[in-house]
């Protein structure tokens, strides 16, 4: 066993932390930050230097590790135009993929995943906008609230109920692309978010908006499991957002205090802080590469997630605690609002410790058979 990251990897972390130390500064952040504005200039930089390498999933998470670790916002920003690729890598077909997966890999066209609904995020089941047949087109109907991306995106992938449930409530769930400027469809951009405030938030609103059928992914009835394969992987991507989260602000407290002269209590706060950053990391990597050598293991990525997001919520408020004044403005006032979102977005902590629960459960009655 060798827990040394290969040298492929190390270098697009060099890579990855040499583009965060020339363009995701603390001016940068700061700027970006109160003005609530998505920095397309840092997209565009991270596009020309490919910095996004979808290509290998260990870069990915590397890099999105260390673009965080100097700025969750912008460092989020960078790569969050590509959210939701892997539901066409994985479900698209050949027409699809060449309409909008490439457009998206080349920097042309933003995408967005649109699930949550004013109604609730956490029981996707219970989703209630939905679309009609009429002829060879669909019609859309109803909202959706919190979409990453909404009122910059270019099309979002969409789920939508297309017929009643039958005894199950996730049967008659289905993917469409949705082309946000057609007819119907309304973003409004969300202000005064907490955190990650230079990503761009939106509520969708939907008015029988007319979508192709071809615009259909994959099979109709089967989005809730597209949207749940999604999830297994976007969960590991936002670990590795809140590893980079709770590691600046560890880098922050290591660079701001004259560690010689800290009490003992303090002395322990940092060392717990640092064992539980290696800790996350650890368990990311762990449900990482299950995921990525396509044997994931759904209860270990539930963990990597809740847990690490605990983590940068920890981290971040100790951060606070350790450098008193100075905590409370700049990086780290900063870095404690962004920390909040990793423990609410693709799923929340009790939504993964049920995840967790769910699959021990099955572990034991397989066992007991
Ligand atoms: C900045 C931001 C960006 C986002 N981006 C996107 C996006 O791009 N696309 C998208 O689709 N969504 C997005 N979301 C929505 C996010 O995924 C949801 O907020 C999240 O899933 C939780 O849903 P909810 O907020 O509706 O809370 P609810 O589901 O209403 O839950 C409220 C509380 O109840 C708890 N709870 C719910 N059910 C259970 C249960 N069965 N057992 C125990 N506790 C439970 C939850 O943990 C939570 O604490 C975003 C949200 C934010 C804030």
């Amino acid at each position: 066993m060798n827990f040394d990251l290969p040298d492929d990897v190390k270098e697009a972390q060099r890579k990855a932390r040499d583009f965060a130390s020339r363009y995701l500064t603390s001016e940068k952040a700061a700027y970006y930050d109160e003005r609530e504005e998505y920095p397309h200039e840092i997209r565009k930089k991270a596009l020309e230097e490919k910095i996004v390498d979808f290509s290998n999933p260990w870069h990915m998470l590397v890099t999105i590790e260390e673009l965080c670790r100097a700025d969750p916002g912008l460092g989020i920003s960078a790569t969050t135009p590509f959210f939701g690729v892997e539901i066409l890598m994985l479900f698209g077909n050949e027409q699809q993929k060449a309409r909008y997966m490439e457009r998206v890999m080349r920097g042309e066209a933003i995408m967005g995943v649109a699930v949550t609904e004013p109604g609730g995020g956490s029981d996707v089941a219970g989703i209630k906008t939905s679309a009609v047949k009429r002829g060879n087109k669909w019609y859309i109907s109803g909202s959706k609230m919190f979409i990453t991306n909404g009122a910059i995106a270019d099309f979002v992938a969409m789920l939508v109920r297309t017929s009643r449930p039958d005894e199950k409530r996730h049967h008659g769930l289905s993917v469409f692309l949705v082309d946000t400027k057609s007819k119907g469809f309304t973003a409004n951009k969300l202000h005064g978010k907490l955190g990650v405030r230079a990503t761009n938030t939106a509520e969708l609103i939907l008015n029988e908006v007319e979508v192709p059928e071809e615009n259909l992914v994959g099979e109709e009835g089967r989005g809730f499991y597209y949207i749940m394969t999604f999830f297994d992987i976007s969960r590991i991507y936002v670990a590795a957002q809140a590893i980079g989260i709770a590691q600046g602000a560890l880098d922050r407290i290591l660079r701001s205090l004259d560690l010689k002269s800290l009490s003992e209590s303090q002395q322990f706060t940092v060392a717990e802080v640092a064992t539980r950053v290696e800790a996350a990391r650890m368990l990311t990597y762990q449900a990482a590469s299950y995921l990525f050598n396509f044997n994931p293991v759904p209860k270990l990525t539930s963990m990597a997630k809740g847990y690490s997001s605990e983590v940068a919520t920890f981290a971040t408020q100790k951060a606070i605690e350790l450098l008193g004044p100075a905590g409370l403005t700049g990086d780290v006032e900063r870095f404690y609002r962004d920390a909040k979102i990793m423990e609410i977005w693709e799923g929340t902590s009790e939504v993964e410790k049920l995840i967790i629960y769910r699959s021990m459960l099955r572990e034991v009655e397989k066992v007991a058979q």
